[in-house]
């Protein structure tokens, strides 16, 4: 995938794109990232991209012409129109099924903004508007590296281990049950006996029941959108049985 990040400070993106798996995944040829760095569109001396809100208020505005002449860069570049998400925190909730759609995209254009915003007219470059959580940063290079992080995940080849993508977190729309590595035992907490048994069916239906239960515990509200099973269900049941057997203990 092809990814351009337009922002004001590329520098902040260096030591994430040269560091562990996405580090791999662009010298494996999997992902190329171009840093474009807006001030270079700005049309004075002075490299002026953001300017006073009309009306008065507090703070500065991003200017729409340098945005606009950067992505009219990337399209030259690319030799077709990008795909352009803007990153802002009145964006649609980029959540871990929204990452896997956006894995498939042949490019990926990612716009940071800075100050109190972009110009209202910058909205119409882009083809989605994304928010990483209800809460606001200072600028839009945390969330473009959070949305580009989690969508090379999906990329086939990323990952070492293929399967793991798939079982993490979210990307059944459950969480992921504990794991556990070596030792066996430690300071008295053991390791699940099931998972030393080396029976994999056995394994992996202690590891869905798992799943199911810390759903149920921590995020409930993900069970009413998953797609579950005949199966499942029957696990939960008996989750909730457990549970309920464990409150009157
Ligand atoms: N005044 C803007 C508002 O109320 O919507 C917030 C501007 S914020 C200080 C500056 C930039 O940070 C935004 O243009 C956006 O690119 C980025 N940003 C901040 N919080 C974000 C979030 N939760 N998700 C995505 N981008 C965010």
């Amino acid at each position: 995938m092809k990814v351009y990040i337009l922002t004001l400070f590329p520098e902040m993106f260096r030591p994430v794109l040269e560091s562990s798996i996405l580090k791999r995944a662009r010298e494996r040829g999997l992902i190329a990232v171009t840093l474009v760095n807006i001030r270079d569109f700005a049309h004075d001396a002075h490299k002026t991209v953001d300017d006073y809100p009309y009306g008065g208020g507090p703070g500065m505005v991003m200017k729409p012409e340098p945005v606009y002449e950067a992505v009219e860069w990337v399209e030259k570049d690319l030799g077709r129109k990008p795909y352009v998400i803007l990153l802002t925190p009145q964006g649609q909730k980029f959540t871990g099924a929204v990452a896997r759609r956006l894995a498939c995209l042949r490019d990926m254009t990612l716009v940071a903004g800075h100050y109190e915003g972009f110009d209202e007219r910058i909205r119409y470059l882009a083809d989605a508007e994304m928010s990483i959580g209800d809460y606001v940063l200072t600028g839009g290079e945390l969330p473009a590296m959070v949305v580009l992080d989690a969508v090379s995940r999906f990329i086939p080849g990323v990952l070492g281990d293929e399967e793991s993508a798939m079982e993490d977190s979210f990307s059944d729309g459950l969480l992921e049950g504990p794991q556990y590595t070596r030792p066996p035992e430690y300071r008295g907490m053991r390791v699940p006996d099931v998972l030393l048994t080396g029976d994999h069916r056995a394994v992996e239906r202690w590891r869905r029941k798992a799943s199911l239960r810390r759903t149920l515990e921590r995020r409930p509200d993900l069970l009413k959108e998953a797609c579950l099973t005949y199966e499942d269900r029957r696990l939960l049941e008996e989750v909730m049985k457990e549970r309920q057997k464990e409150t009157q203990e």
